[in-house]
């Protein structure tokens, strides 16, 4: 795997990142790379420790669902097929681990 996902992911991180999740369509966006690519890099970084991965899942009406009762929204009181679950990957940057070059 090419090295330059990675740089990108970082460059994002670096110079936009303000805290929070960043969904992994932003990075596809940012990087114009496709989702696979992406997440392949972000697999890599988790491994390094630099970020970590959250998946969250959501029903056909957007409301989200707790990772333990997938497929069953809540909200609705209703079990959805798995196909019909919306899932959004996002990563939490770890940043108090990154180099500050600022300084
Ligand atoms: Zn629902």
């Amino acid at each position: 795997m090419s090295n330059s996902n990675l740089e990108c992911i970082n460059e994002y991180i670096e110079s936009h990142y303000q805290g929070g999740l960043i969904g992994i369509s932003i990075l596809v966006d940012f990087c114009q790379q496709p989702m696979w690519k992406i997440y392949s890099a972000i697999k890599t970084l988790e491994s390094q420790g630099k970020v970590k991965i959250v998946t969250r899942y959501f029903c056909p009406e957007s409301h989200p669902i707790p990772n333990d009762n997938v497929p069953f929204c809540p909200a609705c009181d209703l079990r959805y097929s798995e196909v019909d679950i919306v899932t959004i990957v996002y990563i939490n940057p770890i940043v108090n681990q990154q180099v500050n070059y600022s300084k």
